[in-house]
């Protein structure tokens, strides 16, 4: 069993443009799928996942319906869990996390490089308290985003600060701050969140990855890919690397997951 807890794709009518666009803002990453659904879903099959959490942001209020739409539509397939997403400074995000919760979906992410904020901005203290009440479960993109100049908005430092207001499952997606192993270890290692492991292989130096298990807990830690732009295929040749216990590897591949969302 292999649940893939960070993974994108986009509606069929911009999916291709979408993948284009974004692979080049990151610096020419080469998208893996053709950027819809049905491209997510065949690669994921092909790679021996059972179920995949697609992740869409809302970078604007006028879009924020519309990505929790499309997720709500996404997640009537069998093999998807799909996340919805507010913008932090529109006037009725409030209204839309209820609506999330109320449209079925698990979850609420966040990318603070796009969105334009810190992740502990002080109008993020009622949204997490928010979430918290709903019971819905936190994803951020953690650490550097290649697509944009420093400074980065969700770095080790500003995640502990800001779970001063978290009282809710948060996930700190690749391995708790894209190229920040080193405040990882030092600042989130041991606290009460996740980490995913997605985007870690060719980025993330093996024996940070081992010493972040050891540290962290392998109970806290989510197999994912960032598919389309890494393949799980990928991340778990990083995580088969680590030497870790079939036990370790169980949680990390599926049973946090399955837990975490109830599955
Ligand atoms: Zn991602």
């Amino acid at each position: 069993m292999l649940i893939d807890f960070h993974s994108h794709c986009f509606p069929d009518k911009i999916a291709q443009s979408a993948v284009i666009k974004i692979g080049a803002k990151a610096g020419g990453l080469i998208p893996h799928t053709d950027g819809s659904l049905d491209g997510l879903s065949g690669f994921m099959k092909q790679q021996g996942v059972d179920s995949f959490v697609v992740l869409n942001i809302a970078t604007n209020e006028k879009q924020m319906t519309a990505v929790n739409d499309f997720a709500a539509e996404m997640n009537k397939r069998e093999d998807v869990i799909a996340f919805g997403s507010v913008y932090p400074r529109a006037a009725n995000v409030m209204e839309e996390l209820e609506r999330i919760k109320a449209l079925g979906l698990k979850g609420v992410k966040f990318q603070f490089d796009y969105q334009g904020l810190y992740v502990d901005d002080e109008i993020m203290k009622p949204i997490y308290k928010k979430i918290a009440q709903l019971d819905l479960v936190t994803m951020i993109h953690a650490g550097f985003d290649y697509g944009f100049a420093p400074p980065y908005m969700a770095t080790p430092e500003r995640i502990v600060n800001a779970l001063r207001w978290v009282d809710s499952p948060f996930i700190a997606s690749h391995w708790g701050g894209l190229s920040c192993a080193e405040n990882v270890l030092k600042l989130l290692c041991g606290l009460p969140i996740y980490f995913d492991t997605s985007y870690g292989y060719g980025a993330i130096a093996m024996p940070s990855a081992q010493m972040i298990v050891e540290k962290h807990g392998a109970d806290k830690i989510l197999f994912g890919s960032d598919c389309p732009w890494h393949s799980p295929e990928e991340e778990k040749r990083l995580i088969e690397s680590l030497g870790l216990s079939e036990s370790e590897k169980e949680k990390i591949y599926h049973e946090n997951a399955e837990k975490l969302l109830g599955l």
